[in-house]
């Protein structure tokens, strides 16, 4: 039998829609609907909530419930990291128990990968965890961890095994945020915001049915997610959901402004190249021949992406696995920001250094000149994308790694 055609989707799914939409549902119960009715994320198999369809269908099925005012999945880590992580590594029983809350929104995730002697060398990572009957004891820190102040579950890699190289002995860990032993701080940023967090793991447990994937075999899963995590960060801008009118949308509203102060400085990060010709004009410089060449090399630099980007989007909706754009485009967004930066700074000269003022485009910008070095080092930092780069597209020599092949107990690092 042919695959199903986009038109038959979109008709399948609104005839579902018209039949089973009631306004004033609870959220969670809602999306119950959405869950058993295979429509939450169709490219996922049918005995996981989905119909078997290809990727793109996921955008499409969202689109038109959208459209016609309904409610889809949730913002954040749980579908765009935990739930793609878990359906292709988790065990049955996992999968059985955290896809679920994870589509109706009753569990909020973050991701505990990072420590502070392990970003880049993530595989370097420190936090331990022992085997104690059907539990794991887990000690150490991870930083740098985005919403890990209101999750529910965390996705976290730990160090199970010292004996072996370091990609060896990591395993791949649901963990229970809701319990003593797991501190979470947040830490506040240059520009104020207090997005991210410290969490300190003292003794906290995790049932040995939590692993995702096999003990020891963690690198493997986190690969897996740091895959979904580049595709993700397209996917957090889009998705404000419809006016209100009942129940649902407004609960789903609440969550998702909720959600994104969490990101309320992310454009900025960016380097708000939308901003650039107001301000210049405004500031009376747009005719100034350094400032426009400053705003051409962004504006233009931006389009070139933006090509990119939908390239690399194209090839997801039709299902081929993360490509080179991905770095590419990694990379290109480090760079605009800081041609942004660089042309706000000329355009707003000593002024870009004051926060407060009248003027609420004026204070934007301001964020804009301290959140953009965020760009650059979320997600992996340029150096590690040009390394990707240099390694798995234009086939140079790969980096030297002096712990090669090393047990992990041996090798030299900070204590
Ligand atoms: C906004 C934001 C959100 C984040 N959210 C999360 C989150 O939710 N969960 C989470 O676990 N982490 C999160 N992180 C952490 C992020 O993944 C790390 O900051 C990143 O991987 C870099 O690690 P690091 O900060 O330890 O820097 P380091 O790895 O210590 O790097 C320091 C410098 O050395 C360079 N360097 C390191 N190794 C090499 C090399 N081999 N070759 C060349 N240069 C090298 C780096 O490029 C960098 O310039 C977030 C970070 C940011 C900025």
């Amino acid at each position: 039998m042919s695959a199903p055609t986009s038109e038959e989707i979109e008709a399948e799914v609104l005839d579902w829609f018209n039949g089973a939409w009631d306004p004033d549902l609870p959220l969670v119960e809602w999306r119950k609907l959405l869950l058993a009715s295979g429509w939450a994320v169709p490219s996922w198999p049918t005995q996981w909530h989905g119909r078997g369809l290809p990727v793109w269908a996921d955008k499409l099925a969202h689109d038109t419930i959208r459209g016609a005012g309904g409610v889809v999945t949730p913002l954040g880590g749980g579908m765009g990291l935990a739930a793609p992580t878990i359906l292709e590594h988790g065990s049955d029983d996992v999968k059985q128990r955290l896809l679920a809350p994870t589509v109706t929104g009753e569990l909020l995730w973050c991701q505990l990968f990072s420590e502070p002697g392990a970003g880049s060398d993530l595989a370097g990572l420190t936090t331990n965890a022992v085997r104690d009957g059907d539990d794991w004891i887990v000690n150490g820190q991870k930083v740098w961890n985005t919403s890990a102040h209101h999750a529910d579950m965390g996705i976290l890699v730990a160090r199970t095994s010292w004996d072996v190289p370091k990609h060896a002995g990591i395993t791949y860990f649901a963990l229970p945020m809701h319990q003593e032993g797991v501190e979470v701080r947040p830490i506040e940023q240059m520009n104020y915001r207090a997005s991210f967090n410290e969490v300190f793991l003292s003794d906290c447990r995790i049932p040995h049915a939590n692993v995702i994937g096999e003990v020891n075999d963690g690198w493997r899963v986190a690969r897996a997610t740091l895959a979904h995590e580049r595709s993700f960060a397209t996917l957090r801008k889009s998705k404000m959901p419809t006016k209100p009118w009942g129940r649902t949308v407004t609960e789903a509203n609440d969550e998702a402004t909720d959600h994104l102060k969490t990101y309320v400085w992310y454009p900025q990060r960016a380097g708000r190249a939308d901003l650039l010709m107001e301000r210049a004009r405004t500031a009376g410089v747009a005719d100034d021949p350094v400032v426009r060449q400053e705003i051409m090399r962004a504006i233009s630099f931006q389009r070139a992406n933006e090509w990119t980007a939908a390239r690399a989007k194209r090839a997801r909706e039709l299902g081929h696995p993360p490509g080179p754009e991905g770095s590419l485009g990694k990379l290109a967004a480090s760079e605009l920001a800081r041609r942004c930066h660089r042309a706000h700074t000329t355009i707003a000269g000593s002024q870009g250094m004051l926060r407060s003022g009248d003027d609420p485009v004026h204070e934007t910008v301001a964020e804009v000149l301290v959140s953009t070095p965020a760009q650059s080092i979320a997600g992996g930092t340029d150096e590690i994308q040009r390394n990707i780069i240099g390694d798995n597209i234009l086939g140079l020599p790969r980096e030297p790694a002096p712990d090669r092949g090393q047990p992990f107990r041996e090798v030299a690092r900070n204590t």
